[in-house]
């Protein structure tokens, strides 16, 4: 029975799981890392498009979504994007910015899978995979994991099984089956970084399939300027995709298509060409056949010179306020991530351990910690993993 003790069992080897694991080891701790899979982190080796957008050099705790907004704080404040980057050339993997401060591999994401697997073996972690976790318990100051008919006992126990997003890469809603057990909350979890539906009264958007335009979205307070990008079903492209994280059901979007463009810019351009049809001024500055849609929406066209300036600074107006109400999101299929999750209400911010159970710990996409698109889900991984590693390590 000895052989099967160690001082942490961690569940989930993807991003934060195998984060834990390499800083609890690495400070001489024995630990178990398990994933039902048989291989660990596949979601990052499918990251970032085969690149892994691996951080996201302004990570701030304001650009996370949690019911406790501070709760992030801690943990990125102490696991930075700089000690990530550290790693990466540590390890020689060369990187680059792309667009807002996101990084991502010059070669690929397996390269970061192959970093984590490294410093886990390093640190003398031992990997369990392929085996599905059968049952777990706690008694005793011990939890016990049941697995292929073994047993294995720890006082930590680390969740780090991630959220239901993507289920064929084999995510589950493991993590919160045991969180709940073990008394703690579930924000009710949603897709996030999704795509959007719209109804059949979009029909003309519908036929706007594989056209993008760079746009600004505004639901409530919340703003991103981005590229949208009209699909078949709906919208997606990287505005959608973070304005979706935030977005309740039965509530309007309004797009701003003209976001460069001044207040009067169609009177002016009316002024300066007034033969100039009202088609082409704004093909100037969106794709022809979303112009040609919006004006069919707006029932206008003719010559600038022919079209009253009130109509002129309604369509403008209109333009630049949009609005839509979305039918609903492609659901976790399709969703980059979970929102919602176990609640960071009954976790410590600078441990990610359980106030009510000492030795239970959540990290990353399982809580309730979801980042915005651009590196800052797996920075959430990263530092959550690294605080709970260091926890253990500690004894704490
Ligand atoms: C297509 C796609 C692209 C993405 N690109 C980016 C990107 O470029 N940048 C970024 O920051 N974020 C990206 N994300 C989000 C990012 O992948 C996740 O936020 C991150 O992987 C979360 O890390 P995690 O360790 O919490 O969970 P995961 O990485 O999902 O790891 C969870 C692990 O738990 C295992 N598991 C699940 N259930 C069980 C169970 N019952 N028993 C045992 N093991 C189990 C899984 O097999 C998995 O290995 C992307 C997501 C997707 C789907």
């Amino acid at each position: 029975m000895r052989q099967n003790r160690y001082d942490a069992i961690v569940l989930g080897a993807g991003a934060a799981g195998m984060m834990c694991a390499m800083t609890a080891g690495a400070r001489g701790k024995r630990v178990l890392l398990v994933d039902h899979a048989d291989a660990p982190g596949k979601k990052i080796l499918i990251s970032g498009g085969g690149r892994c957008n691996f951080t996201n050099i302004h990570t701030a705790a304001d650009r996370y979504i949690s019911g406790n907004p501070h709760f992030a704080k801690s943990a990125l404040g102490r696991y930075s994007p700089q000690d990530f980057i550290a790693l990466v050339d540590r390890h020689g993997i060369a990187w680059h910015e792309k667009t807002l401060g996101q990084l991502f591999c010059d070669g690929s994401a397996r390269q970061i899978v192959e970093m984590l697997v490294g410093e886990c073996t390093a640190a003398g972690v031992t990997l369990l995979l392929g085996h599905p976790v059968a049952a777990i318990d706690h008694g005793d100051g011990l939890f016990r994991v049941t697995i292929d008919g073994r047993e294995w006992g720890a006082p930590a126990l680390v969740l780090a099984t991630g959220g239901p997003s993507i289920p064929k890469l084999g995510a589950t809603g493991f993590a919160y089956d045991a969180a709940r057990r073990f008394g703690l909350s579930i924000v009710q979890p949603r897709p996030a970084l999704v795509p959007l539906t719209l109804g059949p009264e979009e029909a003309l958007f519908h036929s706007l399939s594989g056209v993008s335009t760079e746009v600004e979205l505004r639901w409530n307070k919340v703003r991103f300027r981005e590229a949208a990008l009209f699909t078949h079903r709906g919208l997606s492209g990287p505005a959608i995709l973070q304005i979706s994280s935030y977005w309740q059901h039965r509530t309007e979007i309004a797009v701003d298509f003209l976001p460069d463009a001044t207040p009067d810019w169609l009177l002016t351009q009316k002024r300066e060409r007034p033969r100039m049809a009202l088609r082409r001024a704004l093909a100037a500055d969106l794709p022809e056949r979303l112009a040609e849609a919006l004006l069919e929406k707006l029932d206008m066209q003719g010559e600038l010179g022919n079209l009253p300036d009130k109509a002129l600074r309604a369509a403008q107006a209109r333009l630049a306020d949009w609005r839509f109400t979305p039918t609903g999101t492609e659901g976790f299929a399709k969703a980059e991530v979970t929102a919602g999750g176990i609640s960071v209400a009954g976790l410590s911010s600078r441990s990610m351990m359980a106030d009510h159970l000492p030795g239970l710990y959540a990290i990353g996409e399982a809580m309730d910690v979801t980042g915005w698109l651009g590196g800052y889900n797996f920075q959430w991984a990263w530092a959550s993993g690294w605080a709970a590693g260091q926890a253990i390590a500690e004894g704490g």
